[in-house]
């Protein structure tokens, strides 16, 4: 038996987004249950203790948005820093800037084109795909810039990332990485964008900091021996649901695939190991995608250590059953077996499912915040206003 309104199986931002209104707002009183010992999904982070500088432990983080009503939402939980992302690549020895800009094109061809003239050097380079009949992520990228660009910045990066061949994967994958013909280098194109002052489990614990708010860690849905497990609570109490959809249904129409990250972090013995928050590295030979090194995220922290630094290899593969789901693959077969859950999700009238994993979903937090902002008005409001 669950001794609240509402059950939430998940302390990510969607999670923690419609227990905060359903409490805020409705006054409920809200279980959330999370099977990780902290809460905040993937967007927890702690500081290092040796160093004091914060990691977000499950791969760096960027809040950034052009959602007027996410953005004031979230600013009332959390001050931003001005902190805005940049990202280099390293390619075959030589670093270059991200996303692919006229600085990036200028240096590839060894050039000094104007817009126009890298417009159309591009033009006639991508000229075998047209963006819009492209079928897939190789096709895609070859049509926005042209195959030696895609060849050297995309190909190998995204097969490491994504441990499936690029003519497998769906284009909008690097929809997300723009291309441009100035010398702009600002990785996201967002009106919003900064880091939270206090850092995002500060932010997380005040979403959370509510009387009618429970939260209980190290507590699986899927582990029958307590009473807010999916045995016990499905049809005694609205539950929505933020964990992978395919475990919900035990696996009935197969595994959805999902990429998970291995991380190496290590303290190292210098004051700046790479001079920027991120490097990406496009080689096929060097085994990881990339490296952040945390303090370059938080300039204006004067308490970090001038002596010692922390970086985190990151390193892409499937996940197994027992692996941290991260990233929904989204393979032909992946999106005709989410078809197949969806329509299992009508059997359960008093479940919704949310976040990346529960609609095997590729979202940001704001997405996943402005995902759960429109679960709450439309589905929840009205479920608890005429249950009452
Ligand atoms: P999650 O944060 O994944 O939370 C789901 C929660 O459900 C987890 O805490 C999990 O433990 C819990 N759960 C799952 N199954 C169960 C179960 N059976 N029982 C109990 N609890 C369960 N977004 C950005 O905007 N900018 C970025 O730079 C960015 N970088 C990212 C980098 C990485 C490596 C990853 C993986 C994601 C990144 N994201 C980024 C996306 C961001 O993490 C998500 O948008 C956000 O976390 C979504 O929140 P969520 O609540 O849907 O999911
Ligand atoms: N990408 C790439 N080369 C890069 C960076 C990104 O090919 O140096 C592609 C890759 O397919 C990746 C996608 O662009 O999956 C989106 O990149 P982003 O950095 O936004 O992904 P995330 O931070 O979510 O891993």
């Amino acid at each position: 038996m669950v001794n609240a309104d509402l059950l939430v199986v998940g302390s990510g931002f969607f999670g923690l987004t419609i227990a905060e209104r359903a409490a805020n707002e409705l006054g409920l009183k809200v279980l959330v249950i999370d099977r990780r010992s902290h809460i905040g999904g993937n967007a927890y982070s702690a500081a290092e203790p040796e160093t004091g500088i914060e990691v977000h432990q499950y791969g760096a983080h960027l809040f950034h948005t052009s959602n007027r009503a996410v953005w004031d939402y979230v600013n009332r939980f959390t001050a931003f820093t001005g902190y805005q992302h940049r990202v280099f690549t390293n390619f075959s020895g030589e670093v270059y800037p991200l996303p692919i800009n006229l600085g990036t094109i200028n240096q590839f061809f060894r050039s000094a084109y104007s817009p126009d003239e890298a417009r159309a050097l591009i033009a006639e380079q991508a000229s075998e795909y047209t963006t819009k009949d492209a079928a897939n992520l190789e096709e895609k990228g070859i049509s926005l810039i042209g195959r030696p660009l895609y060849e050297a910045f995309i190909r190998d990066y995204t097969a490491k990332q994504w441990q499936t061949d690029p003519t497998r994967l769906p284009g909008e994958v690097i929809s997300r990485l723009p291309v441009r013909y100035n010398y702009n280098s600002r990785y996201f194109n967002d009106d919003f964008e900064g880091l939270p002052v206090d850092g995002y489990t500060a932010w997380l614990e005040r979403m959370a900091d509510h009387p009618n708010i429970e939260v209980m860690l190290d507590t699986d849905f899927f582990d029958a021996s307590h009473g807010a497990s999916q045995a016990s609570a499905v049809g005694s109490v609205p539950i929505v649901y933020t964990g992978a959809i395919d475990r919900y249904f035990d696996y009935a129409e197969g595994e959805l695939s999902w990429r998970t990250l291995d991380f190496e972090q290590e303290v190292l013995n210098v004051g700046d190991f790479q001079g920027t928050a991120v490097m990406n590295y496009a080689d096929a030979a060097v085994p990881y995608t990339r490296i952040h090194e945390f303090r370059h995220f938080h300039p204006e922290r004067d308490w970090y250590p001038s002596d010692k630094t922390v970086i985190m290899r990151e390193f892409s593969r499937f996940a197994t059953r027992d692996d941290e789901p991260y990233y929904p693959v989204n393979t032909g077969e992946d999106r005709a077996g989410l078809l197949k859950y969806r329509e299992l999700e009508e059997g359960e009238p008093n479940v919704f499912f949310g976040g990346r994993l529960g609609t095997y979903q590729y979202l940001d937090m704001h997405m996943a915040i402005g995902s759960a902002l429109s679960m709450f008005n439309n589905k929840l409001v009205p479920l608890f206003s005429t249950a009452r």
